[in-house]
């Protein structure tokens, strides 16, 4: 990656990391504006999330319609999705056809990790050292994305285990035959909760290890009514910008609902569930608008979901582990396809780790107190080092060397998600104090990498070349940040939102709670020049 006439690094406008949903439309976007853009890629396709995870029964559990680009009338005009909820492979299929669509794999350098990044002040320009070389930027853009680095966790006696183990989040590409199979699988989060039904047909026996029980709602997932695909279709900007004006910031036709619970009657509490439990999805949370901001409310609806395991699970006792105890939806939702009733066959076994947590693993298998239960493969669907994972294992030095990693000690500081003060011209996409993970995913994607565009638009425009963050603007967008959830439920429980499921992490809420009033603010910051930059 050098210029072999000068032996310098070769030098762009903006190098992106990542080629997942944000690298790439990052690309789209800059190259747009004429400027020259390299991504870097760890993996070897594009695809990010949708290129790693590919357990058995990955697929979205936001609406295909809506968990799509719109930056392109034709992409989304002439794309068919087949089911409500697309399949991993179906997305990744969609990501890599919009790479070719728009000739974008030309600039996206593959299986290459950045490892870290430099700003250099005298140049003004980032130094960016990946495992296959150096080069430099005007700008570097991290869309390194929010549950990329996955998490294991550290049991002892792990590396004496015989047998495979896998990780949900880095899961083999050939796939993974577990007929006649004994598999122990921990964690009971979207990943579990997907693929335990799955693993369950085919493993000779399935033992699950669950720490927390997880609410979960069902997906009722179905092929796309075409007449319903053609009808959005017709109307695809309406619906994009119903999706983000909804504060779940999904459901354009089906929006989450602005009535309080605390008003409602018994009786019309119980039909708001009931409809929104046959609905599907993650539309259960939009029943009312204070199911996460009033505890009472929100032990009603998390009763109502207990109800529902009981009614499917036939072992009282099971039912009952598998029954949550904490607020509904502070850890996030899982939307599931025959997760509960997935215990009622015969060769799944639900082993509590919550009271008796695993004391270790053997060569053999888990043992749990006494107990060692023998398995051939273990499956770990334990999730991500969310948000800043991906971040903190790049060594990111902004003015003066100072680290990020460092200056995060204590949790991460941004403005608006988008940058921290002290590190000019790095942009991250969805980063902690951006809506994010709260939000649909892909409109989120869109409307940073927009704003970032024209941010270095008017920059060009006006001849300026460099933008920091104001130390009060991201002081005050911190306090904020946390002063939102703090009226919530939503730090009540030890989440990944709050860094919590990962030890030694500190305990700080990551995303922004309301994607309409995020929109609207970042709109003000642009229309106000950039209001919380410095820009010179
Ligand atoms: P997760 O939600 O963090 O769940 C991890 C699970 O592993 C939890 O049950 C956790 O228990 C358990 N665990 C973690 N460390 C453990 C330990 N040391 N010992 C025992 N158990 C341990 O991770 P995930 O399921 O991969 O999902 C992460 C996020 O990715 C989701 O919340 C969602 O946003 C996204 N996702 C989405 C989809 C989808 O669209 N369908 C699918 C998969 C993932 P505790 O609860 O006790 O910590």
């Amino acid at each position: 990656m050098k210029d072999t006439a000068t032996d310098t690094p070769e030098a762009f406008d903006a190098v992106v990391v990542g080629a997942g949903f944000a690298g790439l439309y990052t690309l789209h976007r800059l190259r747009g504006l004429g400027l020259s853009v390299r991504v870097f890629e760890a993996g070897s396709g594009v695809g990010g999330t949708w290129f790693w995870n590919r357990y058995p029964g990955a697929r979205c559990d936001i609406e295909s319609l809506e968990y799509s680009y719109q930056f392109s009338e034709e992409l989304q005009q002439e794309w068919e999705w087949t089911e409500r909820y697309a399949t991993q492979p179906e997305i990744l299929r969609y990501i890599e056809h919009v790479a070719e669509r728009f000739d974008l794999v030309r600039d996206v350098q593959l299986e290459t990790r950045v490892l870290a990044a430099r700003f250099d002040d005298s140049a003004n320009r980032w130094e960016i050292g990946t495992d296959k070389g150096a080069v430099s930027a005007s700008y570097c853009i991290m869309a390194t994305g929010c549950l990329s680095c996955s998490h294991t966790p550290n049991i002892e006696g792990l590396d004496r285990f015989t047998g495979p183990t896998y990780h949900t989040g880095r899961w083999p590409h050939e796939g993974v035959d577990f007929s006649a199979v004994r598999v122990g699988l921990i964690g009971t989060g979207s990943s579990g909760v997907q693929s335990i039904p799955f693993i369950a047909e085919e493993a000779e026996e399935l033992v699950v290890f669950q720490r927390t029980a997880t609410y979960a709602v069902p997906a009722h997932n179905a092929a796309l009514d075409p007449e319903y695909q053609r009808n959005v279709k017709a109307r695809y900007s309406e619906f994009r910008k119903a999706n983000r004006q909804t504060h779940l910031g999904f459901g354009s036709d089906y929006p989450a609902s602005d009535d309080l619970a605390a008003e409602a009657t018994p009786e019309e509490l119980e039909a708001r569930y009931e409809e929104r439990w046959a609905r599907g999805g993650l539309h259960f949370m939009g029943a009312f608008v204070d199911l996460m901001l009033d505890a009472e409310v929100n032990k009603g609806a998390a009763e109502f979901v207990r109800g529902k395991i009981h009614e499917v699970v036939e072992d009282p006792a099971v039912a009952n582990l598998l029954s949550p105890e904490q607020v509904i939806g502070c850890k996030r939702l899982c939307v599931d396809t025959g997760y509960y009733e997935t215990f009622n066959r015969e060769n799944v076994r639900l082993v509590d780790i919550g009271k008796t947590p695993i004391d270790c693993v053997t060569e053999k298998g888990v043992k749990v107190g006494e107990v060692e239960y023998e398995v051939d493969a273990i499956v770990f669907a334990t999730g991500f080092d969310a948000m800043t994972g991906a971040l903190s294992r790049i060594d990111i030095r902004g003015l003066g060397g100072r680290s990020m990693k460092e200056k995060w000690a204590a949790g991460p500081r941004t403005y608006l998600g988008l940058g921290t003060s002290g590190f000019p011209n790095l942009f991250i996409i969805t980063g902690p104090g951006s809506p994010s993970v709260l939000a649909n995913m892909v409109p989120a994607i869109e409307q940073h990498v927009d704003w970032i565009g024209d941010c270095i638009a008017h920059m060009r425009s006006a001849g300026l070349c460099r933008i920091d963050v104001a130390q009060h603007a991201e002081d005050e967008w911190v306090d904020h940040v946390n002063q939102l959830a703090d009226a919530t439920l939503f730090p009540t429980c030890n989440s990944w939102y709050l860094g919590a499921n990962v030890p030694g992490k500190p305990r700080v809420f990551m995303p922004y709670l309301s994607f309409p009033l995020y929109v609207a603010k970042c709109d003000e910051v642009a229309a106000n020049g950039y209001e919380g930059f410095a820009l010179s």
